[in-house]
């Protein structure tokens, strides 16, 4: 039985992946701060334990798992990564995590490691024009991420880059592209785009409005959680180590997001846009470097995915609760 270790296994990516690996019959140990909010993690066992702490880290990683999975770090949506407040946090706590783990990983001798970098990376300067944003991977040098979420995801692919050139470490990064799904956050500060636009349109009264940051122009893409999950499993099949894109090629304006959903709900709603932090004005996977080097790329059109979210969130909203 292959066994894996999930780093942020309480979290939105980390607990589905849990899910996953059981499913293809790993044995599984989680650790995070917290347990899963929506159902009880699947995992063979669940450390709770704060990964910043060093001897912590060496009390987890007490044999050579075949997989470590890190994913655990200081995050949330744009009101969370862009608003500066939570800065100091975000770089030290996620840094820390991550030379932690690594050390952890090099001493019992893992086999492999993977670690969940992000589009931040990539430079502001190239992602001003809404309709034409640039994201191959070769794109991110020279740097210039457009927050210190970004910065600190740059410096630590590095590590990881770092840790195989000297020690060895077999280690996958992938850049995800703003992930959605069933079981995330929702409400509170961290959600992001796509469940809190949900969450607007359910909790709207029909015929009424909602708020969308700035003037909705702004453009991104989302990628449902499962094709996220295919794509990591198969880059930790692959024998890719440089950092490559995991997102959806499907771009959208903040304005069609919002609309996509106010479809699925049957309301009658209009856009209110409102100031708010924004990031960089255009944002899209480009997935030629994964299509070429997994003969594979995600594929799901976003409604699909937002058919599964906003029944979800519309049962959170209400009070239901549930998967
Ligand atoms: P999440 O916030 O739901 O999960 C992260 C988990 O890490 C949380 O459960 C949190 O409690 C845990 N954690 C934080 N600090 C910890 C600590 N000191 N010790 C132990 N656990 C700690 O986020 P997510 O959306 O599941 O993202 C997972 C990873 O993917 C993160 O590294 C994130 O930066 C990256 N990523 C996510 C997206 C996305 O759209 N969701 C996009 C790009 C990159």
């Amino acid at each position: 039985m292959k066994t894996a270790l999930v780093c942020g296994a309480g979290g939105f990516i980390g607990g589905h992946l849990v899910g996953r690996l059981k499913q293809e019959g790993y044995r599984v140990r989680g650790v995070d701060l917290k347990y899963p909010e929506f159902r009880r993690s699947p995992a063979d066992d669940f450390v709770i334990g704060d990964l910043r702490d060093p001897a912590l880290c060496r009390e987890i990683l007490d044999r050579p798992y075949d997989e470590v999975y890190q994913l655990a770090a200081d995050m949330g949506g744009a009101g969370y990564v862009f608003s500066g407040a939570h800065d100091a946090d975000i770089m030290s706590h996620s840094a820390a995590i991550n030379l932690n783990v690594l050390h952890g990983c090099r001493k019992a001798g893992v086999g492999k490691v993977f670690y969940s970098s992000s589009a931040c990376v990539y430079p502001g300067y190239n992602q001003q024009d809404p309709s034409s944003p640039l994201c191959s991977e070769d794109s991110a040098y020279p740097a210039d991420p457009d927050s210190e979420y970004g910065w600190e995801k740059l410096f630590s692919e590095r590590l990881y880059l770092a840790f195989r050139r000297n020690h060895g470490l077999d280690v996958r990064i992938a850049r995800f592209h703003n992930i959605f799904g069933t079981e995330g956050a929702w409400t509170g500060g961290r959600e992001k785009a796509p469940a809190a636009i949900c969450r607007k349109v359910a909790e709207a009264e029909d015929r009424g409005w909602i708020e969308i940051w700035g003037d909705g122009r702004q453009t991104r893409s989302f990628l449902y959680i499962d094709e996220c999950l295919e794509g990591v499993r198969r880059l930790m099949d692959s024998d890719l180590f440089e950092p490559v894109n995991i997102g959806s090629e499907e771009m959208v304006t903040i304005n069609g997001l919002a609309e996509m959903v106010i479809g699925i709900s049957g309301k009658r709603l209009s856009l209110r846009h409102i100031e708010g932090p924004l990031g960089v004005r255009g944002r899209n996977s480009d997935n030629t470097l994964i299509r070429a080097k997994l003969g594979w790329a995600p594929s799901a059109p976003l409604i699909d995915g937002l058919r599964s979210l906003y029944p979800w969130i519309r049962r959170q909203v209400e009070g239901g609760g549930g998967a």
